[in-house]
């Protein structure tokens, strides 16, 4: 099996996108991330997987924190800019959750304190303990087949 096979099974399974957040040394860093789930509830644990050549692995071991972002259909540029695939530097105006830098209008914030991290393949599964959680109303962006998604049936399709 190929790397293009295996990406293709597994872009089959339909999800919400994320940004990952962190702050180090007063820098804020963002990084997309769909590899996210929903753990445990009591405690209430969440985990992400994060590439080993991705910049935001060190920055996570290092902050021993992040939150996650689950965007809203209306943020498909964050998704795009903070997967390198927008090039040109943008501005953004960080919220903040119990300290960590958040991203406004996301469907749902969720701050997390690192409680372990599992090493697993090319990839770091940390898991994160939510200490604080904002929710906000609006439809989740979609990820499927490699391409952005909208649960509207009439937009179908993010432009
Ligand atoms: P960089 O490549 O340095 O940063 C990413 C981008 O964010 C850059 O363009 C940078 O300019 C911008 N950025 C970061 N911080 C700021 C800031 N403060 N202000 C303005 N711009 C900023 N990879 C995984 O490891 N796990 C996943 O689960 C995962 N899921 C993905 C899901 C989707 C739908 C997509 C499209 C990609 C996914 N990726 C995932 C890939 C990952 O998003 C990219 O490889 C990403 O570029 C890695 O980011 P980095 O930490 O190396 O940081
Ligand atoms: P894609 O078609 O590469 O992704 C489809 C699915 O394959 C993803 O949802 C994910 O489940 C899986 N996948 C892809 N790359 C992976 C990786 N390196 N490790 C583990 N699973 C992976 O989607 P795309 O639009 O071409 O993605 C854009 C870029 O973002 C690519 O470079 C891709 O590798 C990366 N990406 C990485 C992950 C991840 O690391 N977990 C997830 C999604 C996308």
């Amino acid at each position: 099996m190929d790397d293009r096979q295996f990406r293709q099974a597994m872009g089959k399974f339909a999800t919400g996108v994320t940004v990952i957040t962190t702050e180090i040394e007063g820098e804020e860093h963002g990084m997309t991330a769909n590899a996210f789930m929903s753990v445990s509830l009591n405690p209430k644990l969440v985990v992400i997987s994060i590439g080993e050549r991705a910049q935001m692995l060190e920055k996570i071991k290092a902050s021993k924190k992040f939150a996650v972002n689950i965007l809203s259909e209306e943020q498909k540029e964050y998704s795009m800019l903070f997967a390198g695939q927008i090039k040109e530097k943008r501005e953004i105006n960080f919220g903040y959750l119990a300290g960590l830098p958040v991203l406004k209008g996301a469907i749902a914030q969720a701050a997390c304190e690192v409680v372990n991290e599992h090493v697993e393949g090319d990839h770091t599964l940390f898991i994160g303990k939510v200490i604080d959680i904002k929710v906000e109303d609006g439809e989740p962006l979609m990820f499927f087949n490699g391409q952005y998604r909208s649960l509207v049936p009439e937009v179908n399709v993010v432009k």
